[in-house]
Parts: structure tokens; sequence; C-alpha cells
């Protein structure tokens, strides 16, 4: 182990997450045989930069029209369930699947859930599973510091439209920095789940699974109502409204919004600057209790006082009654009271 893993180690050992330190630097055998995970470069990169824009302007024209259709017709029952059911498969598959079961570990599941969860996870579209861990556990690490891929932080805040420039970058803007791209590597931050074969063809066929969560909801609706017109209007509404809430709830409202505003009951090790935001708690299904998240990162819960409401906890919390989840992470008691905001103690 090199002075700076050491280091990198001693910083990230006090935050009550196993993730980064056991798998960071643990060496994995990865089996020849399996299939590869190739890393961005060349034309693949650049097709990965133009498949972004891509896909939010037809999800946005698409959203637009299913608003504008709400106008003269309204959204009808079979098109409001379909909306229901896409946003809560891919929203908690992404959150409590790609965020706290792989990125995290904060619990574990049985092998035919865990592909389930990478694969609907997978269709939120914020990057294929191998790249999403890496760059998020790398994001817990450096939060909000220099080396962070996506802070709203970027650039110092002295300077002229930083603000502005600052919430681009963690919007959008780090998706095409390509410093950004190299600095979180899944050789160095997701091996775990590069030696799982299942996860890098998961990972390998993102572009497809991503355009599957347009064509899914158009086939229920063409299964509920046997017409062509019902499989468009669910289109539009289960595939591209879905889409563009979805991308704004997790690149503007959780990358900017929580790293940016809200209340820090929590002492967060990394001394980031996560909020919590009580008002977005359902709509991101619980990534709003952001602070508290980056206080205990290995936590499968997120609601840390009685009042606060976490779905994808919830969610969780069910599936392990349910015997489906085993080792579900909570802080303990000590652990809240010991990070529980104390002015006396920071100053
Ligand atoms: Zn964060
Ligand atoms: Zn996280």
């Amino acid at each position: 182990m090199t002075m700076q893993q050491a280091s990198y180690l001693a910083e990230i050992s006090d935050q009550y997450s196993v993730t980064e330190v056991t798998e960071v630097f643990q060496p994995v055998e990865i089996d020849p045989r399996h299939p590869q995970y190739t890393p961005l470069s060349g034309i693949r990169k650049w097709i990965r930069y133009a498949w972004y824009p891509t896909i939010d302007i037809i999800s946005v024209i698409g959203a637009i029209a299913a608003i504008a259709s709400f106008g003269h017709q309204g959204i009808s029952w079979i098109d409001l369930g379909i909306l229901l059911f896409m946003f809560n498969l891919v929203g908690l598959a992404g959150e409590a699947g790609m965020h706290r079961l792989f990125a995290h570990k904060s619990y574990k599941v049985v092998k035919p859930l865990r592909i389930l969860l990478a694969l609907a996870g997978s269709m939120t579209g914020e990057a294929p599973i191998l790249e999403y861990v890496a760059y998020h556990r790398r994001h817990h690490i450096y939060a909000d510091r220099e080396g962070d891929p996506h802070t709203p932080h970027y650039i110092a805040a002295e300077k002229p439209l930083s603000r502005s420039r600052n919430i681009w970058h963690s919007f959008f803007g780090w998706k095409y920095n390509s410093k950004t791209n190299q600095i979180a590597p899944p050789e160095r931050y997701a091996k775990d789940l590069l030696a799982e074969p299942v996860m890098v063809t998961i990972n390998n066929y993102f572009y497809g699974i991503v355009l599957s969560s347009f064509l899914l909801p158009a086939l229920l609706g063409f299964l509920f109502t046997g017409t062509a017109s019902g499989a468009w209007t669910a289109f539009l509404w289960g595939g591209c409204f879905r889409f563009c809430v979805m991308t704004l709830m997790g690149d503007l409202i959780i990358r900017a919004g929580c790293h940016l505003f809200g209340t820090r009951p929590f002492i967060d090790q990394a001394n980031s600057h996560s909020g919590n935001i009580w008002f977005l708690a359902i709509p991101t299904l619980g990534l709003a209790w952001h602070n508290n998240h980056h206080a205990f990162p290995g936590s499968a819960l997120l609601n840390i006082d009685w009042w606060q409401i976490d779905p994808s906890g919830s969610f969780i919390s069910l599936l392990e009654k349910l015997g489906w989840a085993t080792n579900v992470k909570r802080p303990t008691p000590e652990q809240v009271k010991a990070k529980r905001f104390n002015p006396e103690i920071v100053g």
C-alpha cells in the first residue's frame, strides 16, 4: 500500500461505511473468460457524449407532448397507472438498488433480485452500473472537495458566474468533462462488480436497457388498450415524462440542490455541503435526506428521526421482512448521537 493510499484510508475510515475502505483497495480476481468492461475512450467516448443530449432531448419533446395533451384530454387511468408503475420500478431500483445496494453495499439480496435491481436501476439512464458505482463511491470519498466528480462547488465561489457554472457542472457538465470521467475508473472503485460477469454484461448493454424503459410502457399501453394510440400515450407518459422527472430528481435536485441547500443536523465526516430537503423526500424516494446519507453512507435507511419518510428505506425493510434482504445496515443510537450536530463541539 502506497503512502497516498494509506492517507486515503485514514481519511475515509471514520465514515461508518465499509464500501470505500474494503472495495477500493481490495484485490479481486477477475476471470479473463468473463465478459470484459472496456473503459470509455476513442469513438465510444464520443458516442456516450452524443447519447446523453439525444436521450434527454427526445424525452423532453415527449414530455412536452404529454403535458400538451393533458390540457385537452387529461390523462387516462391506464397511463397514470403505467406512469406510477414505471416511476416506482425504476426509482426504487435506482435508489434502493444502484445506490444503496451496489454503490454502498448497505444490505444483501438474493441473486435474482440483485439482477432485477441492476436491470431496472440502469433504466434511470444515469450511467452504466460500473461507472455509476465508481463515480458515486468517489463522490463520497471527496464529497465537495477537489476530486468529487459532480460537486456544485467545482469552481471557487468568488469567480464570476461561478454559481451558475457550478450548478451546470453538477447537473450536466460533469458528464462531458474528460477529467471527471477519468478520475473514477471502475477498475479502481468498482472491482467487486467487475468480478461479477452478469454485472459487466448489464453494464455493457446500458443503451439497450435505457431504451427498453421507453418501450416497456408502450408495450404495457398496447396490452391494456389494444390500440396504437394507447401504446403512444403510455410511451409519452411512462417513458418520456417519467424519464424527464427522474433526470431532474437525480441530476438537478440531488447532485446540485442537496449539495447547496438544506438543513445539516449531522456532522458529515467528509465535511461536505450535503443538506436535508424534507419536502423532496418523497419524490426523490428518500435521497433528499442527503445530510443523513453523507453522515451515515453505509446505512440502508436514510430516515434517522421518526418523522422522516424514506420510501426506499421502507422498500428495503419490506424486503427484509419478506426474507429477501439480509445484513441491512443501520446506524446504532450511539453513532447517531455522536454525529448529531453540536455547535459547542464544532464551533
Ligand atoms: Zn451527495
Ligand atoms: Zn451515496
